[in-house]
């Protein structure tokens, strides 16, 4: 508990100082990893092996891991999603396999329920759309029915996808059995795009024919997708190394790296992690527990992964300032704490505890009383912090070299 952060990093890279408690995002860096896994990536970068050798073994992995036939490692899980379309519209044809995104061939159509396309950083739709399928929507954006799915499942339906995100629609979808019925009965291969879940056993054990995952999620690895499923689409989706996945290749040091992550992840005891994590989430709604205004309670993740966040919930009246503006008074602290901010329109944020290193969770504790208090002085954004929260994500990237 007294161990104090290490900024020294930041310092020599000259990069702002920043705890992370909003997930694992991208924009942030994804995860942090074990030492093991650290120690993995780097011993690889300093020696050649055969790469298919490696994807090899990391099937192996993979396997142990998912329960499915078969495996290999990508880019990320949004290359993953791609691979795995390209797999369903070109087999194991390595002319096919170079033919795209031109010719996806007369089963060009990928089935996903309106309410599932979503966007994690970019359009899951694009990730489809990539490969030259296009993306066949299903029902609205808050009801598919099955009559609706099995319509379209025609002579043009190469896949189905099945989406599993907080981002999502919760409600009116069709639940992942009934999915894969549904799409077997039509012969339709089932594509998951998982790559948020804790869950590595259960889409393939339900019949999914591929599912992704990010290694640099809750699994703590480098930057990388992992794509699981029967052997048959695995081996298509690897193909495809020598045409579309070229741009999503990864090296010997991710495949490592990810190995690592899926070992350490089946000895991991995650009763000891939620403990930790625990211990934070009380320590943070004592410390906020009897600001005016404030309300903070632990909530489930929505897509039911075994990780619970802090909610707080402001009354703008009573506490002098929103959500928006308080995650964003946060965010300009230093060290920077990056909160939850998705929802925040709807007048909370969320901390999550999942990315913290040694010592940070007193900080946090501490900032949040801090900026809890002082709404009144927050400059007076008047719902304009919500818009920027919505928009951030976008104009980071406008403003990235932007001449002064
Ligand atoms: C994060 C995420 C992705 C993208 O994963 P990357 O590995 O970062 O490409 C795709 N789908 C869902 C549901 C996600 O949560």
């Amino acid at each position: 508990m007294t161990s104090s952060p290490d900024w020294s990093w930041h310092d020599e890279m000259q990069v702002g100082r920043l705890i992370n408690v909003s997930g694992t995002m991208t924009a942030l860096g994804g995860s942090i990893t074990a030492p093991d896994v650290a120690e993995a990536t780097s011993s690889a970068m300093s020696r050649f092996v055969r790469i298919h050798e490696l994807q090899a073994r990391a099937s192996d992995v993979i396997s142990e891991l998912t329960g499915a036939e078969a495996g290999f490692i990508t880019a990320s899980a949004s290359a993953g999603i791609t691979l795995a379309v390209a797999a369903c519209l070109t087999g194991l044809d390595p002319a096919r396999a170079e033919a795209l995104p031109r010719e996806p061939g007369a089963k060009d159509q990928v089935a996903v329920q309106l309410g599932h396309l979503c966007g994690y950083g970019a359009p899951v739709s694009l990730a489809v759309e990539l490969t030259g399928a296009s993306v066949r929507p299903v029902g609205q954006s808050t009801l598919a029915m099955d009559h609706q799915f099995a319509h379209a499942l025609d002579e043009r339906a190469a896949a189905a996808l099945y989406v599993v995100s907080h981002h999502v629609v919760h409600y009116g979808q069709i639940p992942f059995e009934r999915f894969v019925e549904i799409a077997h009965d039509k012969g339709v291969p089932v594509i998951v795009d998982a790559a948020s879940e804790y869950d590595l056993q259960g889409f393939v054990e339900a019949g999914a024919d591929l599912v992704i995952y990010s290694a640099h999620k809750f699994m703590g690895g480098p930057t990388a997708g992992i794509v699981a499923g029967r052997r048959d689409l695995v081996r298509a989706a690897y193909l495809q190394n020598i045409g579309i996945g070229r741009g999503m290749k990864v090296g010997k040091e991710s495949i490592c790296g990810a190995i690592a992550a899926m070992k350490l992840w089946m000895q991991r005891d995650h009763v000891a992690v939620r403990a930790r994590e625990s211990e934070a989430l009380e320590m943070w709604k004592k410390a906020v527990g009897t600001l005016p205004g404030v309300h903070a309670r632990r909530v489930p993740d929505p897509t039911g992964n075994p990780l619970e966040r802090l909610q707080v919930e402001i009354d703008a009246d009573v506490a002098g300032a929103d959500a928006a503006s308080f995650a964003r008074a946060l965010g300009r602290r230093n060290p920077a704490i990056i909160v939850r901010d998705h929802e925040v329109e709807l007048g909370y944020f969320q901390l999550d505890p999942c990315n913290l290193a040694p010592g940070q969770a007193p900080m946090v504790a501490d900032a949040l009383v801090e900026e809890l208090k002082r709404g009144a002085e927050l400059p007076d954004e008047a719902g304009s912090a919500g818009a920027a929260v919505r928009n951030g994500g976008v104009r980071a990237y406008l403003d990235w070299l932007k001449p002064q």
